[in-house]
Parts: C-alpha cells; sequence; structure tokens
C-alpha cells in the first residue's frame, strides 16, 4: 500500500471544482482511495464565515460566560452561537464545548476551524460530508474511472488520549467498517466484537501525509490496498441509546 500527497493544489476559494482540481494533479489509477481534508471540502462549499454572521442568543452568552470564568481563557459568545447552531447535542460546555455535529460526529467545537482560513474568522465543517464525498467521487468518476473512494477526513481529538489524528467524517465508494467477527484468530477462536474502522485508520495514514501546517496538502492518494472479502458496513457513529460514555457525560459536570 502507497499513500500519494497530492501536490500543488491552490488555495480553494468558494464553487472550486475540488474533484477536477485533484484529477488534474494525481493521476488516478482504478481502486485508489482519494483522501480529503475536510477543511478544502468546506472552503469549496462556501463554509467560511465571520463572527459577526452569528449573534449570539443568551444561551451562547451563558455558554460563553460560563466557559470564560471556568477557564479564565476570554470566549467570543458569537463562536458559542456558531457551534450551538452546527450542534444537535451539547454534551460538555466546560472546560471546552464538546458536541454532536448535525450529521452525527461529536468533537470539539463542532469542527469548526480557526486556522487556515483566508479572510475570515470561521470554518465550519461540510453540511453532509458523505454528500460531500459522493459528490467528489461523482466527479473523480467522470474522469473515465470506475473505481474509486474518497474519504472527507478532518484532524480531531480523541477522549483518553492526548494529541489528535486524522478521522473520516463522510466517505463514498467503499464501506465504513470491515467486520472480522466470525473469522478465526491465530488460535482458532472466533472473533466476537473486532468491526475494523477501516475509513478511520485509512483518515489517520492520510493525516500523516497532509501535515497540519502551511506546507502541506489537503488531498492524499491512497494505493493498492484492498478491502478483502470481509462484510462491510456503513455504521461509524454510534447510536444514542448505547452510547455509554455520551450517557455518562450528559450526568457529568466540569468543576475546575
Ligand atoms: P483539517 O484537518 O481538515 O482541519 O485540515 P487542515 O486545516 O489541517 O489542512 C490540511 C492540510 O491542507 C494542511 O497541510 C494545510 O496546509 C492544507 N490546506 C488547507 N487549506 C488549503 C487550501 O486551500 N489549499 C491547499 N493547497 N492546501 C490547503
Ligand atoms: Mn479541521
Ligand atoms: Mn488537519
Amino acid at each position: 500500500m502507497e499513500l500519494h500527497a497530492v501536490a500543488d493544489l491552490p488555495e480553494i476559494r468558494p464553487g472550486d471544482d475540488l474533484a477536477a482540481l485533484i484529477a488534474d494533479r494525481a493521476d488516478l489509477a482504478e481502486g485508489d482511495v482519494v483522501t480529503v481534508a475536510s477543511t478544502v471540502v468546506s472552503k469549496a462549499e462556501g463554509r467560511a464565515f465571520d463572527l459577526a454572521d452569528f449573534p449570539a442568543s443568551p444561551r451562547a452568552r451563558e455558554i460563553a460566560g460560563r466557559l470564560e470564568e471556568l477557564t479564565g481563557d476570554e470566549k467570543d459568545p458569537r463562536f458559542a452561537q456558531a457551534v450551538l447552531e452546527e450542534s444537535t447535542e451539547l454534551l460538555m460546555d466546560a472546560p471546552f464545548l464538546l458536541t454532536e455535529t448535525r450529521f452525527g460526529h461529536v468533537c470539539v467545537n463542532a469542527g469548526i476551524d480557526r486556522s487556515n482560513v483566508p479572510d475570515h474568522d470561521l470554518l465550519l465543517l461540510p453540511t453532509r460530508p458523505t454528500e460531500s464525498a459522493e459528490r467528489l467521487r461523482g466527479g473523480l468518476l467522470a474522469t473515465g474511472l470506475e473505481d474509486v473512494a474518497v474519504i472527507v477526513t478532518d484532524t480531531c481529538g480523541r477522549p483518553f488520549r492526548h494529541g489528535q489524528r486524522g478521522v473520516a467524517l463522510g466517505w463514498a465508494g467503499m464501506p465504513a467498517s470491515r467486520d472480522w467477527r466470525g473469522e478465526r484468530d491465530r488460535d482458532g477462536r472466533e472473533l466476537g466484537v473486532t468491526v475494523q474502522s477501516v475509513v478511520d485508520e485509512l483518515a489517520s495514514a492520510a493525516n500523516l501525509v497532509t501535515g497540519e501546517g502551511a506546507d502541506g496538502t489537503p488531498a492524499v492518494v491512497v494505493r493498492d490496498w484492498s478491502f478483502g472479502d470481509l462484510e462491510g458496513s456503513d455504521q461509524l457513529f454510534r447510536e444514542v441509546e448505547t452510547d455509554f460514555v455520551r450517557h455518562a457525560l450528559r450526568e457529568w459536570e466540569y468543576e475546575p
């Protein structure tokens, strides 16, 4: 398996045809998986905004005030407003905002970035990253290929661990995970629980290549990787009923 950076992509602007920009620079082959950082998907989809676009509601002001009080960091209530508007559930309001985004991904600040965004204050995540991945895939298939998958990624922290890594937000042309249940381990024991989150693993590998700073690239081609014969599934985000950590968080309150 090889990972290739797609070099020389320009600064992405609203309305850009990202699939064409990538296809022009990538020399894609059948079976490739193309990962695209959500940052540029958002830029192409016009998801850059200013704080002024989010007049703060009383709730946003209350949340920002509490955060400022507890952490000592200055919090703009309009930022809290943007996070609330992007989210369906506020899981933690301190010492940072942890929410479920409208498309089901749980992360800090609804994934809103304030870096790598020229001319604007905020870059929101794509509204429906799986639909973004499907559109990008459609654009790549239009170049004459038949078998290409796309993963829209973000760099994201995870609970229980320091540091950030690449995760998948949306995907198309491949299942999200590979189901090893019923397969045998080296001792012949049947695997009971292993469902491998393939799109996250590919997103993490690709994130090593994209980098985070000014001289990285938002698109990576994964070549000669194969899903194999196992069953696939498109479940990535846990259902609320069986998401027990979420239930615990709902009961928890931060005390400095
Ligand atoms: P995220 O992980 O999806 O939040 O994306 P990042 O902001 O970390 O960006 C991923 C990589 O793409 C970084 O190496 C950035 O330098 C690069 N990048 C971000 N925006 C652009 C852009 O508009 N054009 C190009 N060519 N690279 C970009
Ligand atoms: Mn991001
Ligand atoms: Mn990143």
